[in-house]
């Protein structure tokens, strides 16, 4: 019998379950590079739920029990008293999620002697600390693809948002009012710009895909470059490192993992060598950028505005700068789990924890570390040796 400490975002303000907009997801093929789907031998839950707050649950209770072991939800992840800290020393296995993360540090990993799994429900485990895991011998998975179309699909709304001006323009109707000059003395058409994405991953390319129809100019910057027949397709740029791609775009659109390549990369000598006026929109990680540099540049106006749904720490303090900053069209950590999204990393997430429990292998494509050393997607998208640490999420 296993003891799973699973993490989850808090229940709604307004109660649990809500009230559901729809009755019914769509169901999907397999993801756009033909991988499969998640592939669980059941689901006890209904796709289309509320699945990834505390009472959701994932989904997981009847399964885990069914099996004989103990599950544990809890919400309250940070500092020495939470239940997470307390719950942790006998964990076998620790779930938690990007949008709410419990931060795995080297301390708290080395609290935790029986713990063997790090599971993420949803994409990026740099909450854990995978120098430590890597070093105690624990698993790190994660639901590869799970939400890279939802993440890249809250990424194109944030540039129209920020590019259109639509959120002041929607806050003048709300109030009252019928501003059209105070609406669009900021609002321009994004046909006709230059974008640039940097990290052509998948939900880099997911992007791209969605603005080709645009009519705009692409541009991407990545460590690798994309095969010939796509970049043709798509008509893109690719620049050979960011200097070279922020110089020549409006919109910089971030899709890049964190890691000491890519930590501060937005410092202000960057964004003061971006165009006046450029935009930045990041769903990556918010250490990717120097916090307090993106709120002196909206203030100049060397940036024209900045959106995202990454912060750190997670959540953020209620005076932190970004909810305050001009320009921004900021949203909370959700862009990953939509109910969309949250259904597929709810199987995946059962996947997963079958395959651990039956001693089979967990898909390559959903490990991070294994065997004591990066694995899998970890071993192309992190670098061991001060890899990520909890930071950022
Ligand atoms: P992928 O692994 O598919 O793509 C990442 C891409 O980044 C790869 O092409 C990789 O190239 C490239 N890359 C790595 N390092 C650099 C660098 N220093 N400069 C430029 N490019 C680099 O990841 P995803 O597209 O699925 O996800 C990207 C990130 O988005 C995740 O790491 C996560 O942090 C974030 N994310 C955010 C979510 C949210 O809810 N906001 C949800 C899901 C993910 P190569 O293959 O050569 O290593």
């Amino acid at each position: 019998m296993a003891k799973i400490l699973c993490v989850l975002y808090p229940d709604p303000v307004t109660g649990y379950p809500p009230v559901y907009a729809r009755d019914s997801i769509p169901s999907l093929g397999n993801y756009p590079d033909g991988q499969t789907l998640p592939t669980p031998s059941a689901i006890d839950f209904t796709p289309g739920h509320l699945l990834g707050c505390v009472s959701g649950e994932l989904g997981l209770r009847t399964f885990l029990e069914a099996e004989g072991h103990e599950l544990i939800v809890t919400s309250d992840k940070d500092g020495p008293d939470s239940v997470f800290e307390r719950e942790l020393p006998d964990a076998d296995v620790v779930i938690s999620q990007p949008f709410w993360p419990a931060y795995l540090t080297a301390e708290r990993i080395a609290k935790a002697p029986k713990l063997k799994l790090a599971l993420t429900a949803g994409i990026g485990s740099d909450h854990t600390d995978l120098d430590a895991a890597i070093n105690a011998g624990i698993t790190v998975a994660e639901v590869t693809y799970c939400n890279s179309i939802s993440v890249a699909e809250h990424a194109v709304m944030q540039i129209l948002a920020l590019v259109r001006n639509f959120l002041p323009s929607h806050e003048w109707v709300a109030s009252g009012g019928w501003n059209i000059a105070d609406s669009v003395e900021r609002a321009y058409d994004l046909e006709g710009m230059d974008v640039g994405v940097i990290a052509a991953g998948r939900i880099g390319q997911a992007v791209l895909r969605r603005l080709a129809p645009f009519g705009v100019r692409l541009h991407y910057f990545d460590t690798r470059r994309l095969p010939i027949d796509i970049e043709n397709e798509l008509g893109l740029t690719f620049h050979p490192d960011v200097e070279s791609l922020v110089r020549s775009v409006d919109i910089v659109d971030i899709h890049a993992p964190l890691h000491p390549q890519t930590y501060h990369m937005f410092d202000a000598d960057l964004i003061n060598s971006m165009r006046r006026g450029s935009y930045i929109v990041n769903t990556a990680r918010a250490e990717i950028v120097v916090r307090d540099e993106i709120v002196k540049a909206l203030q100049s106006g060397q940036l024209a505005g900045y959106a995202g749904d990454v912060w750190y720490p997670q959540p953020p303090a209620v005076d932190h700068p970004w909810r305050t900053m001009p320009h921004e069209a900021m949203t909370p950590h959700v862009s990953g789990t939509t109910l969309s999204a949250q259904a597929r990393y709810a199987a995946g997430t059962r996947e997963i924890l079958e395959d651990f429990f039956a001693g089979n292998d967990i898909r390559d494509e959903y490990l991070i570390v294994r065997g004591g050393e990066l694995a899998g997607t970890g071993a192309k998208s992190y670098t061991a040796g001060g890899a990520a640490s909890p930071g950022s999420a």
